[in-house]
């Protein structure tokens, strides 16, 4: 290695891309390139063992792969002794062991991870060149530009825009597909009495000497960490996360419209795809996803509402929610336009909970690192939007605990669309909804002490409580808003009896840590 390389570049945990710009060039003499595990990126927020292990795993992969194709590769691994703990004193040792004449980096995904490789260099008098990242369909001065002077963002116009954009699902016309932009009327319907019945289990990607290897580093290094490690099985490397994509495309992509929104018992997959955390790491190309969902449609392997309905989450929300992150940052992070200042309950971090709906969606989370769209937005994040807790402690959690976070990905989604902290920038409504929406979307209810139509009493649901509590406490606001005006005509039926009655029993479950006081005495745990 050259005592002093023209260029250091520099790559993130969730940048382990092999159509990065810093690799175009091939390996040359004057490039090092250089990746590190560091604690604080655990510990900044209470990362799950999961989640860590996911990321030091495809980490140590991709670092292999690159050597084998002839890469100088300076890497960093957690348990050396002198580790700095952070990315920025990591590097800051490296400029000054090596002097590069220039740093490289593709921007980030978080805004605190680039400022702080900002200030390192700017510190070490390195100058630093940062690349756009083409592994997004948007860039980020289009998603500007498409902001521009409107007075609403709705992610309808610019998915709208981005299939014009990318000539996804067009007719020969430049018209969209069957004549229409979504097909949700024949999406999202739940199970029924008869269940999922036998849902194609994903394919599943076992440790491999490497993984196991960062399992008992990460058991290790944190053993207070919340998550589980016996059931990993996340793809790891490029090839698993293409065997993982096909395996989606052929067995479970043809239901994904219609069950999108369905929960169910025990089901922590269903008819979801898993690919958020190898797109996000960059293991994937999601121009690679979109084009096997189009050419699956194309070729009458599944329905039109199916791969547009799955198209749209990545074309559509996936490059819709990074836009508004890069857009609003730093500012966005400290949104809270509901004034919500509760603590979140310490059963997210445990699932010890008497909830049958919340039980289940934190369980699996803690175990897989995961939890599908409906549980994190109408579970998890729907109880922690009626309890009032402080956004910021909500995006924590879900920062923490999910192998696919991100902040540029996750912090909108939980800010913006769970908990309305933004006032309505991202979405047009709050998400609310009570027991009953649950109970129609799920069996969850029927595993549960409480009573999803009661308000009050001792079997009351907790959603249905402080749903009712909710309106009640935000009745201006929601007032104003047309697409919830029926919700809030039912609540100007209840009585000032019954009102009284539901805002005495919300602010109980609001004291005793979001769990009902007193537990039906068949609760399951
Ligand atoms: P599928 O259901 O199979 O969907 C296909 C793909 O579409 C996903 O892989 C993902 O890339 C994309 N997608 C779907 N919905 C969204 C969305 N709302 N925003 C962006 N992309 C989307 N997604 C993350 O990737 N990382 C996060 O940290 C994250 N945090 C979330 C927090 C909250 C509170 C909510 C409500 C949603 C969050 N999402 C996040 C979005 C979505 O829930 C996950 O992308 C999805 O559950 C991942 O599972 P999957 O790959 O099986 O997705
Ligand atoms: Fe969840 Fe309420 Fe149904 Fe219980 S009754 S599973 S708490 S929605």
């Amino acid at each position: 290695m050259s005592p002093s390389p023209a260029r250091l570049c520099v790559l993130l945990g969730d940048q382990l891309d092999d159509a990065s710009p810093l690799l175009s060039r091939g390996p040359d003499a004057g490039t090092v390139l250089w990746l590190a595990e560091v604690r604080a990126e655990s510990t900044h927020v209470w990362s799950s063992k999961v989640r860590t292990t996911l990321f030091l795993s495809a980490m140590r992969h991709f670092r292999d792969r690159l050597r084998q194709r002839g890469w100088t590769v300076i890497y960093r691994q957690l348990d050396e002794a002198d580790n700095q703990g952070s990315l920025g004193a990591e590097l800051a040792r490296t400029l000054a062991q090596l002097r590069p004449r220039q740093v490289a980096l593709v921007q980030p995904g978080d805004f605190r991870v680039l400022r702080e490789l900002e200030a390192t260099c700017q510190a070490a008098q390195v100058p630093l060149q940062i690349h756009p990242d083409p592994h997004f369909l948007c860039p980020r001065e289009v998603f500007h530009a498409h902001v521009g002077g409107r007075k609403q963002l709705r992610m309808e116009f610019f998915y709208r825009e981005m299939r014009r954009r990318e000539k996804v699902l067009l007719t020969p016309e430049g018209e969209p597909e069957g004549g229409a932009w979504n097909f949700d009327e024949e999406n999202r319907a739940s199970f029924g009495r008869e269940g999922p019945g036998a849902v194609p289990a994903p394919r599943r990607f076992l440790p491999d000497a490497l993984t196991r290897e960062v399992i008992a580093l990460v058991e290790a290094q944190f053993p207070g960490h919340p998550g589980q490690l016996e059931a990993f099985d996340w793809p790891v490397s490029a090839e698993e996360a293409e065997l993982a994509l096909a395996d989606f495309i052929a067995h479970r992509l043809p239901l994904f419209g219609r069950y999108q929104d369905a929960l169910w018992q025990g089901e922590p997959w269903l008819y979801h795809s898993r690919l958020a955390a190898a797109m996000n790491l960059k293991l994937l190309s999601p121009r690679r996803v979109i084009q096997a969902a189009e050419a699956a449609y194309r070729q009458g392997q599944v329905p039109l509402a199916a791969a547009e309905g799955f198209i749209r989450q990545i074309l559509g929300w996936r490059e819709y929610v990074r836009g508004i992150y890069w857009e609003f940052m730093p500012e966005y992070a400290e949104k809270n336009a509901l004034q919500a200042t509760e603590a979140l309950p310490p059963f997210y971090w445990t699932g010890e909970v008497p909830m049958a709906c919340l039980r289940d969606a934190l369980g699996q989370t803690l175990r897989h690192g995961y939890a599908h769209h409906i549980q994190r937005l109408m579970v998890t994040g729907l109880y922690s939007l009626l309890l009032g807790v402080r956004p910021q402690a909500v995006h924590e959690w879900y920062l923490a605990v999910y192998v696919d976070a991100v902040e540029w990905v996750e912090l909108p989604n939980t800010l913006g669309m769970s908990q309305y902290a933004d006032g309505g920038l991202l979405a047009s409504k709050p998400y609310i909804a009570s027991g009953k929406y649950l109970q129609r979307m799920s069996n969850h209810c029927a595993h549960c002490p409480y009573d999803p139509a009661r308000a009050t009493g001792s079997g009351a649901c907790p959603f249905t409580t402080l749903y009712w509590d909710f309106i009640l406490r935000h009745d201006a606001l929601l007032r104003g808003n047309p697409r919830l005006g029926m919700q809030v005509r039912n609540a100007d039926r209840l009585s000032p009896a019954e009102r009284s009655r539901i805002q005495e029993q919300a602010q109980r479950l609001r004291a005793s840590g979001g769990i009902p006081p007193t537990v039906p005495s068949d609760t399951l745990f």
